[in-house]
């Protein structure tokens, strides 16, 4: 399984760490369209049946598992942003 380090600047997703990491096992990335039509509840779970889709440009992305921190599905900022955590998750930082 291919080991993916995700930087992310949007700190107050509930995924976002200490040193813009982000914390979430798997994310989803869709374009502008697709974020805007799909309901939250579409999700990096089902991100092999999804249909595919284009951009241009990276302003015509958005990661779709972001959730504002305090959101129904957190905290996760707070479980899992934590020096030991991030340590394991990132040994070689
Ligand atoms: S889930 Fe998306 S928005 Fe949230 S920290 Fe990770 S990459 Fe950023």
């Amino acid at each position: 399984m291919p080991q993916l380090e995700v930087y992310c600047t949007v700190k107050n997703c509930d995924y976002w760490g200490k040193n813009n990491h982000c914390l979430a096992e798997k994310i989803l990335i869709v374009n502008d369209a697709q974020a805007a039509a799909w309901p939250d509840s579409v999700d990096a779970p089902d991100g092999a049946k999804l249909e595919s889709s284009e951009a241009d440009t990276c302003m015509e992305t958005a990661c779709k598992t972001f959730r504002p921190r305090y959101s129904h599905a957190g905290p996760v900022q707070d479980q899992r942003n934590t020096d030991a955590h991030l340590a394991q998750k990132f040994p070689h930082q």
